[in-house]
């Protein structure tokens, strides 16, 4: 039994609010919003982090973007804009070391970021 939070998401053994997933990815909701959109895009497969990503996985990381702009079309945040944030150690503001692109809109933002 794996230790990892969003590990356990993926496989349903900890409920989430999907919100898109196919077979390389899941998209849910943030249990603590920092905006009125904010949906977290995480690989099936258990990543650590941006640190921990090789050459050979570039295509994943395609694929969670991707994810993130059809995420953003599903909630009507093209025209407003949205962020695409990937925090990559704990310096950073990661806290939960299950590689994860935070997707945020309906709200104004700010630069530079806190
Ligand atoms: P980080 O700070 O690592 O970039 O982002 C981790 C995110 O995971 C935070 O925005 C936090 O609210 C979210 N999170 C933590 N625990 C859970 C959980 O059990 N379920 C969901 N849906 N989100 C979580
Ligand atoms: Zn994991």
């Amino acid at each position: 039994m794996t230790t990892c939070l969003f590990c356990q998401i993926v496989q349903g053994a900890i409920p989430s609010k999907k919100v898109y997933e196919d077979e390389v990815c899941l998209a849910f909701e943030d249990v603590n919003p920092q905006a009125r959109v904010h949906v977290l895009v995480v690989p099936k497969r258990h990543v650590t982090s941006m640190a921990d990503i090789q050459e050979s996985e570039v295509g994943l990381l395609g694929h969670l973007l991707f994810t993130c702009s059809l995420v953003a079309r599903e909630h009507m945040i093209e025209e407003t804009g949205y962020r695409v944030v990937v925090n990559t150690g704990s310096g950073a503001g990661q806290t939960v070391f299950h590689l994860h692109v935070h997707v945020l809109g309906g709200r104004m933002f700010h630069w530079p970021p806190g």
